[in-house]
């Protein structure tokens, strides 16, 4: 089940081929719906041209999308939400992550710092201990589909211990990836600009989990459930 009553589960973090994914927009719109899922942001890195195109042919499909991107920062990556039109150039090509914040609070799109922990075991960011970033971000991914869960845990504490919205997400970059975690709002949203007032007042519930070889090799074809999570907020 997706839908609870009225209510509606969006993955937060989904890649096409504008930028590594490997599906077109239509195929991710299309196994979007096939997985139940009522909604996506298309989160590509670093433009937002698959996330408009999205946002365009999702019109008529009973689809909600977030036009978002994840920009890839020197010091980590940054998740934007309700971004309307393409980066400025000099945030395209590993900017520096206070460059991306500021654009994202003058531009009223909500800032999230994407698995703040890394994914990978060997890759670390700084992002973490930079008491400044912290302060000014309003929100953090606690759960992502492609990272271990003991760094999803730490991203979540750190979430609770700040304040910060929650946000989560997949981070498909296959479709078989899609909707491994899924954030739930319980009322019927029209617009993504409703849903991300929602995630900003932490009226969500964020279900999902990760698997081994979408960590290790960044290809699932397979599901393997390594750990099962329910975070509730
Ligand atoms: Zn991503």
């Amino acid at each position: 089940m997706t839908r609870k009553g009225n209510g509606i589960a969006v993955d937060m973090h989904v890649h096409t081929v504008f930028s590594d994914g490997v599906h077109t927009v239509r195929e991710i719109l299309r196994y979007a719906k096939i997985k139940g899922l009522n909604g996506i942001a298309v989160t590509d890195h670093n433009t937002v041209v698959g996330a408009l195109k999205a946002l365009n042919e999702a019109r008529n499909l009973g689809l909600l999308v977030i036009p978002g991107v994840e920009v890839n920062c020197r010091e980590g990556h940054i998740l934007l939400y309700g971004v309307r039109e393409e980066l400025p150039q000099r945030l395209r090509r590993k900017p520096n992550v206070y460059e991306v914040i500021d654009y994202g609070l003058e531009n009223s799109v909500l800032v999230s710092i994407a698995h703040p922990y890394g994914k990978a075991l060997f890759l670390r960011y700084p992002i973490v201990e930079m008491t400044e970033i912290l302060h000014r971000i309003q929100g953090i991914e606690v759960l992502n589909g492609r990272t271990p869960m003991s760094r999803n845990k730490l991203a979540l504490e750190l979430a609770e211990k700040l304040g910060k919205v929650y946000t989560a997400g997949s981070d498909a970059h296959v479709v078989d990836e899609l909707g491994r975690v899924r954030v739930f709002v319980d009322d019927p949203v029209e617009s993504y600009e409703d849903f991300l007032e929602y995630v900003k007042r932490r009226k969500i519930k964020v279900i999902g989990s990760t698997t081994i070889l979408g960590i290790m090799v960044g290809i699932a074809k397979r599901k393997i459930m390594i750990l099962k999570k329910r975070f509730i907020k």
